[in-house]
């Protein structure tokens, strides 16, 4: 039986909404954080651009609110959009009260304000960001002060193995319990037990060859939420950013959409630009359609990647607004300020996911889910860039608000089974999950990547089958390990997203297929919901 303490709240995840979640609740209950490797470590601490708010008076929340719903091609929850847009302003605040250092300038009368940058698909400018490394400012301020909280016991290097709810222990009505934890360093199953727990764990890019996310985006959240039993919705609308960093020594960094917003063009290895033959917001057009013309033009032309180029605007312009990049890329010996930066489109953010209601609450009482790991309706069928860190905090304030309320009714779980390893034994073949892990994520990029058709989807379903029986097998006969467990993980997400894209014959904001070219106006639009 366990003898963990019982937490009021388990946190799964220590990015923007976790680490929210965690300091708008610790002042009033006990609350543990899990982390797979680091603290830090996540989408959060790469994210670039930075986060909408309407700040400016000569923007509007019904201009941010009517982009939103653009970009999500029909499929957005008005009523979510709205929540999200209106409360921005209230979540930025509360981000600077963290010391979060945004950057300013000073208005006309010499008064400090933030400064606000553009990106696609907004048609003002309403980007809060701290230079071009705003995820690392929110998630080292938050890291800071949730290090110091009395409330709040961290635990970094725990991989979460699977939830434990009453229904798999044999009780008749369902609710989560507790986890199952590996932690990494002592190589030994842990029980946690708590009252609520809150699923942060971002998203699923890993699944795809090429991505811009670190590697612990592996979709683990959204597998263990399935496995318990919770829906999970429109796992066909992947992201792919247009611009990652094309070298052999650069792996999964991202060219800011801000280096488009400033006025960097897309040009082809001649020199010629081509992005108006696509959209007539040429560069700034969705991400979507960026990444299918560069993705079209690629295979056309049958070369590696196009350019990015910046080089039109003053060199001093260029350091100060992108410095992280311009480092990175000189350091590679390509200088932005005079050459152009060669890119190519990668996997880069989940839009679908476990789904929730508007106070981040699952299908399992006492099951939340925050962040990118889940489906809230605020994206549809494509985000719009910058709004995903707003969607993490907004939606750990509402979650924070719904358990202060409802907590004093969750009862106290029971107490649980520890983790059984009676018949199990240490891996001799590691090499299988190495080898899947590789075959996996090339298969979803050949098969079910920017461009989709019914043959393809069919050929990574097949193999999908094969792999999961193969990890079925492993996972029974030995020890847990993190890659295992992430490529279990890996393969239920994958088996997701081709089961979603395979029920959706048309072709709607971040999923395309060659089968189903257009949008299907005849009906309106309905989301993917699969029922585990
Ligand atoms: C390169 C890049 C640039 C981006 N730029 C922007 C931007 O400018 N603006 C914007 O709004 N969005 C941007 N995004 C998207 C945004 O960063 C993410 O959507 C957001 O940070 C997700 O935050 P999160 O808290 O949900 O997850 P993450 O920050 O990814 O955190 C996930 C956490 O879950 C933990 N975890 C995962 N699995 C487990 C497990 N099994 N057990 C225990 N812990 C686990 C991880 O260790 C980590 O702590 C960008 C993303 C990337 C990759």
């Amino acid at each position: 039986m366990s003898e963990h303490p019982v937490y009021d709240v388990l946190i799964i995840g220590s990015g923007a909404a976790g680490l929210s979640l965690a300091l708008r609740l610790a002042d009033r209950m006990k609350v543990a954080v899990l982390s797979k490797v680091k603290l830090s470590e996540g989408n959060t601490l790469y994210a670039q651009g930075g986060i909408c708010a309407v700040l400016d008076a000569k923007d509007s929340l019904e201009s941010h609110i009517q982009d939103t719903l653009t970009a999500g091609a029909g499929l957005c929850d008005p009523e979510v959009v709205r929540l999200v847009v209106c409360e921005a302003k209230e979540c930025i605040s509360w981000l600077l009260e963290r010391g979060v250092p945004f950057t300013e300038e000073r208005d006309n009368q010499g008064h400090r304000q933030l400064h606000l940058t553009r990106e696609g698909g907004h048609s003002h400018r309403r980007v809060v960001h701290a230079a071009d490394a705003t995820g690392r400012a929110v998630e080292i301020s938050l890291e800071k002060h949730a290090r110091q909280h009395p409330g709040i016991e961290l635990f970094e290097y725990h991989n979460v193995v699977d939830l434990i709810t009453a229904k798999k222990l044999g009780y008749p009505a369902q609710r989560v319990l507790g986890a199952y934890v590996l932690d990494i360093r002592q190589q030994k199953v842990k029980t946690f037990r708590a009252r609520i727990v809150a699923v942060a764990t971002g998203g699923a890019s890993k699944v795809y060859l090429y991505t811009s996310n670190p590697d612990v985006a592996t979709g683990d959240g959204i597998a263990f939420a399935w496995r318990a039993g919770a829906r999970v919705a429109n796992m066909e609308f992947i992201q792919f950013h247009p611009t990652c960093l094309y070298h052999p020594d650069a792996r999964s960094f991202l060219i800011s959409e801000a280096v488009r917003g400033e006025g960097g063009k897309l040009l082809l290895p001649d020199g010629s630009a081509f992005m108006h033959k696509f959209d007539s917001r040429a560069e700034l057009a969705p991400r979507d359609i960026v990444a299918r013309a560069i993705d079209h033009e690629i295979k056309r032309l049958g070369i590696d990647y196009v350019y990015l180029d910046i080089t039109h605007r003053p060199a001093e312009f260029i350091r100060s607004h992108f410095p992280t990049i311009y480092q990175r890329c000189l350091k590679l010996n390509i200088d932005m300020t005079r050459q152009p930066i060669p890119v190519v489109p990668a996997a880069h953010y989940t839009c679908g996911g476990v789904l929730t209601d508007s106070n981040a609450r699952t299908d399992i009482a006492g099951l939340y889910a925050v962040g990118e790991v889940a489906c809230t309706g605020l994206h549809g069928a494509n985000r719009m860039a910058s709004n995903s860190l707003l969607e993490c905090l907004v939606f750990a304030k509402q979650a924070a608000e719904d358990i202060l309320k409802s907590l004093p009714m969750v009862p106290m779980p029971p107490a649980l089974p520890a983790w059984d390893e009676s018949k199990v034994s240490d891996s001799d073949e590691e090499v299988v999950v190495s080898h899947n892990w590789d075959e996996l994520r090339r298969f979803m990029w050949d098969y079910v990547g920017i461009v989709r058709s019914n043959k393809r989807l069919q050929r990574a379903m097949r193999r999908i089958d094969l792999l999961k029986a193969e990890i079925t097998e492993y996972y029974g006969h030995f020890r847990v390990t993190s890659d295992l467990l992430e490529l279990r993980n890996l393969a239920i997400v994958a088996e997701l997203i081709i089961r979603s894209a395979t029920q959706r014959k048309e072709s709607r904001g971040l999923h395309y297929t060659l089968d189903y070219p257009q949008t299907d106006d005849s009906r309106p639009p309905t989301n993917t919901i699969l029922e585990p």
